[in-house]
């Protein structure tokens, strides 16, 4: 069931999944399309969370560069999650922000404003400032770890990424044991929950482009406005990736196909911490609701490693009891379903 409907408040909106935005000319969207979005959130019974540029903003840039007055007023008049640029915060009146707010960044930084972090990185850069990002750990600021580079993960990494969430675990077993309550996506998360929780575009939620069309997720805008045609070799006629507009509503073709119970491999995976992302599946395998081999490996090695770390924990104290994650001896769940 539809629960969030995405605005981008402009096409420079801070990219906050796998997918960068590659739109560098502003284009706010027009104040009555964001009107009639919220309309159409507030009929949906939906949370809006707006997705804001990098101006805007306060402390970055002059005055100029901040939203005009009137769309403050207009996106303050209904309850919303913002997500922002890091060192961003928006200007709309309200300054005190919202416990779920999202902060977005492309660099470490040891100062979060936000209760909630989304860091950006690709491997490469992770493996090298695992130190700092460590030390957010404690901050008690919720982590979301998203890897930018995920199509150009190989096997050859593999020992590498297990090496680097061991020596997570080791910094997030010795909080737990201080009695503090570290959140971090790719490591905790799994630990706490009995079923998936993966992103869910175009399910629970659908993103509204300055353009007035919807999209699955900010990725597939992005691709339209690039004129992407083609990913491996597969042609299509046209860019087009709406999913219906402001005025006719909503039009996803097969929208079973989105759903966990149509993706076969996902449906009996226990990687719950996994985003499971259709823009991923789309562009590296051309079907959106088979995943890539390098989405799957890289989720069981997280939830391999949670499993490790919820072990080390109970070895304290007791530790969710309710949650059972099992031995398994594979990476890509591909590998030993045959039934395909
Ligand atoms: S690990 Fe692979 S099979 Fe499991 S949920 Fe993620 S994408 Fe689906």
């Amino acid at each position: 069931m539809l629960q969030y409907l995405v605005i981008l408040l402009d096409d420079t909106n801070v990219a906050y999944c796998h997918a960068d935005n590659p739109l560098k000319e502003r284009n706010l969207i027009p104040l009555e399309t964001l009107k009639k979005g919220i309309l159409f959130g507030m009929k949906q019974n939906l949370m809006i969370q707006y997705v804001f540029p990098d101006y805007g903003t306060r402390d970055c840039g002059t005055r100029d560069h901040k939203l005009p007055k009137e769309y403050a007023e207009v996106i303050e008049s209904i309850d919303n999650v913002k997500i922002y640029p890091t060192g961003c915060k928006p200007v709309t009146g309200i300054e005190d922000g919202n416990e779920t707010d999202v902060e977005v960044a492309n660099e470490v930084s040891e100062k979060v404003e936000a209760k909630n972090l989304v860091l950006r990185l690709p491997f490469g850069e992770m493996l090298k400032q695992k130190d700092e990002i460590a030390k957010l750990f404690a901050s008690g600021v919720r982590i979301n770890l998203c890897i930018t580079d995920v199509e150009q993960f190989t096997d050859g990494q593999i020992e590498a990424y297990k090496q680097l969430l061991e020596d997570w675990n080791g910094v997030l077993l010795g909080l737990y044991k201080q009695g503090l309550s570290p959140q971090f996506n790719l490591l905790t998360d799994r630990m706490m929950l009995k079923e998936m929780h993966n992103c869910e575009a175009g399910v629970s939620n659908i993103t509204l482009a300055p353009n007035g069309k919807f999209y699955l997720c900010p990725a597939f805008y992005y691709d339209e406005r690039m004129q992407v045609f083609n990913q491996l070799n597969h042609h299509q006629p046209s860019s087009d990736r709406s999913v219906g507009d402001l005025e006719k509503g909503l039009d996803i073709p097969n929208p079973q196909l989105l759903r966990l119970d149509h993706a076969p491999l996902c449906r009996n995976c226990d990687a719950y911490q996994c985003r499971r992302c259709l823009w991923l599946n789309r562009k590296l395998t051309w079907d959106i609701n088979t995943p890539s081999h390098q989405q799957c490996v890289m989720a069981h090695i997280e939830r391999n490693a949670s499993r490790a770390l919820l072990n080390d924990i109970r070895k304290v104290g007791e530790f969710m009891p309710e949650i059972d994650i099992k031995e398994i001896n594979y990476l890509d769940p591909f590998e030993v379903r045959k039934e395909f």
